[in-house]
């Protein structure tokens, strides 16, 4: 089999590893995920290499092509344009890994690209997804924090060093929690899958979520971020508070970067899109209320990702074809 136009694309998670193989038409023609490592979450970052590089030849064992495919590698936090991670809140243990460098070495027949992991999602939403068209747009990925990729004039901003979109640590209160890169009152901390656990708990212990705490055995502190999603869709009111709360954070964050990017839509992506409606309603409500000169704007669109979670795994397959921007 030839085909030119296939690309393998590897997002490396907190929690897993998951790449895909797509073809021309950004399909994807083979999926592989495996768990990020528990040894590298100690402080051996060789055995996330080789699970990048497992996922890879899974790919390339079952869709074999000529030539080797390239391979792109989204991974969260400040990637330097040589594939260095330079500093990730989320994945310290990694931090200063030359990923291109390390990668070409075994991969040594194909091209290997690294990108933020916020910049693939939208590169493949700005494809195939909901960005498809926007000239002037945003994408956040809601997960453990939040991922960040700004497009303006129907190009991605990369910033100076490539590091530019780390929305999640715009500050939205210097008396906030901590954050993992040692700031304080970052908008992850309230806006992120993360923060919705941390918002929760705190209604817990006030005496709210009472059906939620007794579902999870009493205790607000055994309270997490889908116990609420899931109570909030079968119509728990104060479930959908919680949610509510959040989709204010949420529409802050959004109406701050909207008094700098002026975008036409926002696609908000990563596991905490999963709640829709249910998250995405009272942010809308609550971004109309907040952004400046509200009325005076011809208005936003606050849309769910097309892509869902694959979309982190197909842009950087896209990125390894077409290179970064
Ligand atoms: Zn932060």
């Amino acid at each position: 089999m030839t085909d030119g136009e296939m690309a393998i694309g590897v997002d490396i998670g907190g929690t897993k590893v998951f790449g895909v193989m797509v073809d021309g038409a950004g399909e994807i023609v083979s999926a592989a995920k495996l768990t990020t490592p528990r040894s590298f979450r100690t402080g051996d970052p060789q055995v996330l290499l080789e699970t990048v590089l497992e996922v890879v030849d899974v790919l390339s064992a079952r869709v074999p092509v000529q030539p080797a495919p390239p391979v792109g590698i989204g991974v969260p936090g400040l990637v330097d344009r040589a594939g260095r991670l330079r500093f990730s809140p989320h994945l310290p243990e990694a931090e200063g890994l030359e990923f291109g460098n390390l990668l070409l070495r075994t991969l040594a027949n194909r091209s290997v690209v690294v990108e933020n992991d916020a910049n693939c999602a939208a590169r493949a939403e700005l494809e195939f997804g909901s960005l498809q068209g926007v000239a002037d747009g945003l994408m956040v990925t809601l997960g453990t924090g939040i991922g960040g990729a700004l497009i303006s004039g129907g190009r991605l901003l990369t910033g100076a060093s490539g590091f530019a979109g780390e929305v999640g640590h715009m500050v939205v209160d210097p008396s906030g929690p901590p954050c993992p890169c040692g700031g304080r009152g970052c908008w992850e901390r309230y806006a992120s899958g993360g923060g919705l656990g941390r918002l929760a708990r705190e209604a817990a212990a006030a005496g709210r979520l009472t059906a939620v705490v007794e579902d999870v055995g009493g205790d607000p502190e055994n309270v997490h971020g889908e116990d609420v999603t899931n109570a909030a869709r079968s119509g728990d009111s104060e479930a959908l508070a919680v949610l509510a709360e959040l989709g204010w954070w949420l529409a802050l964050g959004l109406a701050n970067l909207t008094a700098v990017l002026d975008p036409r839509r926002c696609v908000v992506g990563g596991g905490l899109a999963e709640a829709g409606a249910l998250l995405l309603d009272p942010a809308r409500k609550a971004f109309d209320e907040l952004v400046e000169g509200g009325r005076a704007r011809p208005g936003m669109e606050l849309v769910a990702a097309g892509l869902g979670e694959r979309a982190g795994a197909v842009g950087a397959a896209l990125v390894a074809r077409d290179g970064r921007q």
